[in-house]
């Protein structure tokens, strides 16, 4: 696995992605290791090194000056490609960066002068939702999707392996007081637990018809997990589930991958 080690590297892509288009990435973390407040079974990222809550500004972050550097250089080598989506992503949770606010209005700038009809979008895991600076930082994100994978807390400790200062319940009300929500949910098997059965879609389908989110997509394990005995589910079981979303949740759209 490689990570960002220059300017040059912040912005990846554009890659042709099965749930945002033709997306630019924007990789904002430390240069040398996969930084995230989760630790989850199916990371394609490896196991979490540096699990952590918080945004530790002693490490190698990019800077304002890196960032814009780099986005001008990309943008001069893609021309005029069409990009659909400049997603925050990477190798752990973008929101990890002490200054996510400030680069979310840096990039809310450059995307207006160099693509005006490219959307921002972020995917977070949720950990920092109720952090008043981030919650401030999406007034400059177009789309954000919220992680959301279980909402029972045991699961949600096997699955996602957060800190125990992470609390369920603190993620999905934090989620809950803002108007427009989106959520990526994965579904997977190992040997000990499974997030698809039954009990837990049930859990899971209670929870947002409370939260009345705009947009649900719902993907399984597509490439080499953390854990490796951890599998993606039934392409049968996962229409299934898909069904079952659409028909208890009429007013969201339901996008399956
Ligand atoms: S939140 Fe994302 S980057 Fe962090 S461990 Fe989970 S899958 Fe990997």
């Amino acid at each position: 696995m490689s990570f960002n080690t220059n300017e040059n590297d912040i912005f990846f892509g554009p890659v042709t992605s099965r749930r945002l288009g033709t997306s630019l990435g924007i990789d904002l973390l430390p240069y040398s290791d996969k930084y995230c407040s989760m630790n989850c079974v199916y990371c394609e990222c490896g196991v979490t090194k540096t699990l952590t809550t918080i945004s530790d500004s002693s490490k190698a972050f990019p800077t304002l000056v890196q960032i814009e550097n780099g986005f001008r250089l990309k943008m001069k080598e893609i021309g005029n490609s069409k990009i659909e989506s400049l997603t925050y992503a990477g190798h752990g949770e973008p929101t990890l960066h002490p200054n996510f606010l400030g680069i979310t209005k840096l990039i809310y700038n450059l995307r207006n002068e160099f693509l005006p009809k490219s959307k921002i979008t972020l995917l977070t895991n949720s950990t920092t939702v109720n952090e008043p600076k981030i919650r401030e930082s999406y007034k400059f994100i177009d789309k954000v999707y919220f992680k959301l994978d279980t909402v029972n807390e045991e699961l949600f400790r096997k699955i996602n392996r957060t800190p125990q200062e992470i609390k369920l319940q603190e993620i999905v009300d934090g989620i809950n007081s803002f108007d427009e929500k989106r959520f990526q949910v994965l579904f997977l098997q190992s040997k000990n637990f499974d997030n698809s059965l039954d009990k837990h879609i049930e859990e899971l389908i209670s929870t947002f018809k409370k939260l009345k989110p705009t947009e649900i997509q719902l993907y399984s394990v597509a490439r080499f997990p953390a854990v490796e005995e951890v599998k993606p589910i039934l392409k049968e079981r996962m229409e299934a589930i898909h069904q079952k979303f659409v028909s208890e949740l009429q007013d969201t759209e339901i996008l399956v991958f």
